[in-house]
This record gives C-alpha cells, structure tokens and sequence, in this order.
C-alpha cells in the first residue's frame, strides 16, 4: 500500500500490468444476488443492467443487507453527498469489513472514488472513503457536469474474457481519473490526455504536487484481486460485457472457496420499471 503520493511510482511499467491478467473462467449464474449501495445516484441503473443479464440485484441501505449478497456495487453519483448519506447510515464499518472479506465489489465513478485509498481534489475537509483498492484518484478530472463526455476506450482484457468489439463506449459524467496505481493493480483501460487539452491542466498540477513525471495518459478502469473500478457508467450503455465481467468475477470466487453465496429470496426487490439505457 502507498502510504505517500510521492512513494509511488507511476512509471510505463504500470500501465503494461495489463499483460498479468488472469483471465475468469466461469459463465454467470441466476441465483446470485449483487447489492448495489442505493442512499444516491445510479443504483437503480445497475440493478436494470444485471436484471438485463440474468443476475438479480437488490438496494443496500443497511449493515445487515450486506450479509445476504454475494457482491456489491457502489454506483456512481456524488461522492461527498454519497458519503454523508452513508456516514449519517453507519455504512463506513460493514463497507470496509465486506471489502475485507474478499467478496467482490465494484465502484463506478464515485463508487470509484469510494473505493480508492487515495482522493485528490476533494472538497475542502476532505471525505471519508472506504478504501481498499490501492489507487490514487482525482475527482472531477475531466472537469465539471458541462464537460462530461463519450468516448470510444479500448478495453482489451474486456473483449478478451467477453468477447464483443475491442472497444467499449464509455460515459464520463463529472469523472474522476485514476492518476496512480500500486503494484498489485491491473489496469483494464486508460485514456489519452492530449497536451492542448483542458484535462492536461489537472494532470500537469498532479504531476507537480506529486512530483512525477509527465503522463499523457490517465487510467480508468483497473481490478484488484476482488475489487474492481470503473470512472464511467457501463450500467448507462445497452453494453452489458462489464457486469457480465464482474459477475464472472463472482463466480469464481465462489468456485474457488467451494461456497454458494445464498440469496436471501425475501431481500429481494423487483424494479418497478424498466429505465431507459443510452444507445449510442
Ligand atoms: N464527480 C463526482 C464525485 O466526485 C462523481 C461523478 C459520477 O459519479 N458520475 O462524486
């Protein structure tokens, strides 16, 4: 774990960690259940995407739902708000103790920022995160609401495990970056940052107070053992191969520890409605 910025080194070396991907083995399973962290933002988007491939997924707003979920996704939103909401909650312990517990999570955009060990350029007193994936984010990287964007990003581990087109259109709302990672992290897409870019003004101010090396690139979506980030919002796109990724993920986990994780039927929600998905 890097516990100072300037202690990691953010060389090529860690973007081609790509290479030490392990690649899943399993087809996804209709008796598990996902948690998705539901106090804000797009929860009932992801619980639509995994009904979409099969997987049922149930709103989390207490400790004790926690137990009866195999996974969990934090889903992007606003970290700060997302944060009060869930300190207000008592969330921020059984949040930490389920990464601990090596069962999967996910974080999207802020669910990224949730997840990560380090966050930069937060609001003034900071906020609390849960931790765990050993990464350095900056929030709001690609610059306000009015600057959120689409892009075409290679994802070539993706394609490789779901197969599908070699690129995945990713939605960048008010999105962090992923600025660093440490060594056990591997990194599953990243971004160009042209010079003459607005972004490069953030990473160039990055760099300095970091003190590292120029980078014309930033990461964006990266897995670590049992957690995985993403700084887009695949649960917006008809696209389904990252939650078909992540629940892959979940699968063997359960084939190497020998246990089913058991859905708890009366847990469960059905959506009221179908929500509309982003069709480029
Ligand atoms: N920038 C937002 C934050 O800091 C995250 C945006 C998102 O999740 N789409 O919380």
């Amino acid at each position: 774990m890097a516990s100072h910025l300037t202690q990691h080194t953010r060389t090529t070396t860690t973007f081609t960690t790509i290479s030490k991907h392990k690649p899943l083995s399993t087809t996804p399973k209709s008796h598990m259940t996902i948690g998705v962290l539901a106090f804000q933002g797009s929860f009932n988007e992801h619980i639509a995407a995994l009904r979409r491939i099969g997987v049922k997924g149930v709103e989390i707003r207490k400790p004790e739902q926690l137990e009866n979920v195999a996974a969990l996704i934090i889903p992007g939103g606003e970290s700060t708000t997302m944060a009060k909401l869930a300190e207000f909650h008592n969330m921020f312990p059984p949040l930490r103790e389920f990464v601990k517990t090596g069962k999967p999570v996910w974080g999207t955009c802020a669910g990224l920022i949730f997840l990560a060990n380090k966050a930069f350029g937060q609001k003034a007193g900071g906020q609390e995160l849960v931790g765990g994936l050993d990464c350095t984010v900056h929030r709001n990287f690609f610059g306000s609401q009015i600057q959120s964007f689409e892009a075409e990003v290679p994802v070539p581990l993706l394609a490789d495990q779901e197969g599908g087109p070699g690129s995945f259109r990713c939605v960048f709302i008010r999105a962090p970056a992923i600025l660093e990672v440490g060594p056990e992290v591997e990194v599953l897409a990243e971004v160009p940052v042209p010079s003459n870019s607005v972004f490069n003004t953030n990473l160039a101010a990055y760099n300095q107070e970091a003190n590292l090396a120029p980078i014309d690139k930033v990461v964006v979506a990266v897995k670590q053992g049992n957690l995985l980030g993403t700084a887009f919002h695949p649960e917006l796109t008809a696209d389904s191969r990252w939650h078909s990724y992540f629940v892959k993920m979940v699968n063997d986990l359960e084939a190497t520890s020998g246990s089913i994780v058991k859905a708890d039927m009366n847990a469960l929600q059905e959506p009221k409605i179908e929500l509309p998905i982003y069709l480029p």
